[in-house]
């Protein structure tokens, strides 16, 4: 592997501050979505190993929780110094095993890295209350203090951000950490942690467990010491995680499928609606959560907003993500582009119209083409469920109630966007729409400094902001009788 901090690339977890095999020694190779050849290994780890990994956090606890505010933002800042110092070894690493352009990966390592700026200094202003009394001779004060043992499982396609959102917040407020990543993007995960280790953050703090999801999850949702779990992944896997965590009453955090609409009225400003969808439809080859995944466009602007967004597509270049340029890199692996198929076959097969791509990439492998599809029928599958890959379709509509009742006709509600310029239609929309984060004239909703997160079958709670801490804060009521 070609960085320039070669110590980076770790194939081992990291338990108790100590990098470590699975006890049985056994291992799964990582591959590059790119050529699918092997990039390396992780250990194979499972329930004991995990039990460990719970115990080193649950023995880091005491002494983690009473530093100062300060003084674990001290060390937080120092992580997130380091984070963007690695920055291109960290981007080249996750265009190696996730495909995503290079480009797009050191953007991620930013937008990784802001999570634990921003949560260091947010674990300054983790204010208490204080509460005019019920009696005259008593007093009320009201404090937060850290959960506890928490636990993070995340997902291949933002292989650092998923990690640093759980794992700022949660560290900053004081709870210890033992996070599982994705099998298929196991390095990034694992060179955070390198980095977390030598900014000074306590063993036991961080711990990164790999190998598999079922006996890890299990384990985390069973054991009595995770006082809590966090998620992000599919709704498949969080409902599962939630039902496992309801016997031991564990708080729950989760970040789930999305199913995004993209509503284009006829107001719009047509250039900026083509930008926004193209930069929501195809970043990361339309593998987030908050990807679009139904363009909605009017009658009256559907032909010019359709034949604009088609020469967009067309021009969007598919290739290896280390190469100069590339914008659209493979899809993760054949189960990814198998959706994407299912979804172009389904949508043609009722009637729908191809007008660009709609099949695998000449380069092979996981490549495929970015898709535009017109005229797509309501009640396509591509209507209700995430497609996860570089599929547009454009549906139909004449007026805005209908826009807006098929735009929440959907077990979903992570991230919606429309494009209108009437003010009191924008009100309106935005109001009306079942979503927990709407973009209005814009494609690109994510920041650290905003509340992430969904409604409905997309979720609990919010990730980011000022809001992000709490989900890793429990309130205790004082109450001093004089
Ligand atoms: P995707 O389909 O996008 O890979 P998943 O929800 O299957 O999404 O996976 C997201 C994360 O959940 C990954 O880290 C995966 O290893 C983990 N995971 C999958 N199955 C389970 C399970 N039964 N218990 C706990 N974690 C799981």
């Amino acid at each position: 592997m070609q960085l320039d901090d070669t110590t980076l690339f770790r194939q081992q977890a990291f338990v108790d501050g100590q990098w470590l095999d699975a006890d049985s020694g056994a291992t799964l190779e990582v591959l590059n979505p790119a050529s699918n050849d092997a990039l390396g290994t992780v250990p194979r780890m499972g329930a004991e190993e995990t039990r460990r990994a719970v115990a080193a956090a649950e023995r880091a606890l005491p002494a983690w929780r009473s530093l100062t505010a300060k003084e674990r933002a001290q060390k937080l800042r120092r992580w997130y110094e380091l984070i963007m110092m690695h920055q291109d070894d960290l981007g080249r690493l996750m265009t190696l095993e996730q495909g995503k352009p290079l480009a797009e990966a050191k953007g991620e390592i930013t937008y990784a890295a802001s999570f634990i700026e921003w949560f260091a200094e947010e674990a300054k202003r983790v204010y208490g209350d204080t509460i005019p009394a019920h009696q005259g001779d008593k007093r009320i004060i009201v404090i937060k203090q850290p959960i506890g043992v928490c636990a993070a499982i995340t997902p291949w396609n933002f292989p650092a951000a998923m990690i640093t959102r759980k794992a700022g917040p949660a560290l900053a407020a004081g709870c210890t950490l033992v996070v599982k990543p994705a099998s298929q993007t196991p390095f990034s995960a694992l060179a955070l942690a390198e980095l977390a280790d030598r900014a000074g953050i306590p063993k036991g703090v961080l711990n990164v467990i790999t190998g598999s999801a079922g006996d890890i999850g299990n384990e985390l949702t069973a054991n009595p010491a995770v006082r809590k779990i966090s998620f992000t992944g599919s709704t498949e896997i969080g409902a599962r995680l939630m039902a496992q965590s309801a016997p031991g009453i564990k708080k729950v955090s989760l970040e789930l499928g999305g199913n995004a609409p993209f509503i284009v009225f006829d107001d719009a400003d047509l250039d900026e609606a083509v930008k926004g969808a193209l930069a929501s439809k195809y970043r990361n080859a339309g593998q987030t959560c908050v990807c679009v995944n139904r363009i909605y466009v009017q009658d009256g602007v559907y032909d010019a907003f359709a034949e604009k967004f088609k020469a967009a597509v067309a021009g969007l270049q598919v290739g290896n993500g280390l190469d100069d340029g590339v914008e659209i890199g493979p899809l993760i692996d054949d189960r990814a582009t198998g959706k994407v198929r299912e979804h172009i076959d389904d949508a043609l097969s009722r009637g729908a119209e191809l007008a660009l791509g709609g099949k695998a990439h000449s380069l092979g492998g996981s490549y495929f083409e970015p898709t535009v599809l017109v005229n797509v029928p309501h009640d396509a599958k591509v209507a209700k469920e995430e497609t996860f890959g570089p599929l547009a379709p454009l549906f139909r509509f004449s007026d805005e109630a209908e826009a807006i009742a098929l735009a929440n006709d959907t077990e979903f509600g992570l991230a919606s966007y429309f494009y209108a310029r009437d003010l009191s239609r924008v009100f309106r929309v935005a109001e009306a729409l079942e979503y927990g984060m709407v973009g209005i004239n814009t494609g690109l909703i994510s920041t650290e400094v905003a509340p992430f997160g969904g409604v409905k079958s997309s979720g609990l709670g919010r990730e980011g902001s000022k809001y992000g801490i709490d989900d890793y804060l429990e309130m205790k009521y004082l109450c001093l009788g004089l």
